[in-house]
């Protein structure tokens, strides 16, 4: 228990320097992924001679897109900013707003199932910032041409959101570990392992649920479901 609550001071001081050194770096970050965009584009009018810097350009942009979702994810506590009101979100605008989000190699990948209407009452900045970090873990573990899957319905009462791929998986020691605060597989600066904690603590605040299923090889299924519409 001391573990527990050493972890969790720990867990606060370092959410709290993160979101101010996420908000800092956004500005520059965004800088230099329109730079990056605009010497990809000249690399483009040069033809040949142009193609390593292209190459380069496109490396750029796709380690910025990295960054920003590293970014996301350090950005808020439990995804939400802070005194974001829970409100019916409607899938369209959902699409939209991830689309917008994501790059276009990471959207010719996705496939967006999502019905018509709107969620439950849900504050939408936290669940945009929930969605984006599965995502970023899901292309993450699929190759480059690997398609992952978001999709949403109603269920008896409540909603759902799965986020699925078929990449490499996880093994049952990293399953058993995933979601526990700072477990990470990946290098040093690929993840701070804060993506499925914050992803299961926004769900559970609304009242929710976060499942995972996960095999090596066969790839990896994370359910967000609400059994009932969230009070307030
Ligand atoms: P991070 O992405 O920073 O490592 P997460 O909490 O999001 O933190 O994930 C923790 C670990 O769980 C990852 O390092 C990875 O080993 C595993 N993981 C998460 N999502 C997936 C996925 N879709 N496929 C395979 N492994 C995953």
């Amino acid at each position: 228990l001391r573990d527990l609550a050493a972890r969790q001071t720990r867990l606060a001081a370092l959410t709290t320097l993160a979101a101010g050194v996420a908000h800092e770096l956004g500005t520059p970050l965004g800088t230099i992924a329109v730079a990056a965009k605009e010497l990809q584009r000249t690399a483009e009018r040069l033809g040949a001679d142009g193609f390593a810097v292209g190459q380069d350009a496109a490396l750029i942009r796709q380690e910025a897109d990295r960054c920003r979702r590293i970014l996301d994810q350090m950005a808020g506590p439990a995804g939400s900013p802070p005194g974001e009101q829970p409100e019916p979100l409607a899938w369209e605008e959902l699409a939209s707003a991830l689309r917008a989000a994501l790059g276009p190699a990471e959207q010719a990948r996705l496939d967006l199932r999502l019905p018509p209407g709107a969620s439950g009452p849900v504050p939408r900045e936290g669940l945009l910032r929930t969605l984006r970090a599965l995502l970023g873990n899901a292309f993450e573990a699929t190759s480059a041409q690997g398609r992952v899957s978001l999709s949403a319905e109603g269920t008896d009462g409540g909603w759902r959101i799965r986020i699925q791929d078929q990449g490499v998986g996880m093994s049952p020691e990293v399953l058993a570990r995933a979601g526990e605060p700072f477990f990470t597989t990946k290098p040093p600066g690929g993840g701070m392992g804060l993506g499925l904690f914050l992803a299961r603590t926004f769900a559970e605040e609304l009242g929710g649920t976060l499942t995972l299923d996960s095999a090596q090889g066969r790839g990896t299924t994370v359910d967000l479901a609400w059994p009932e519409a969230p009070h307030g």
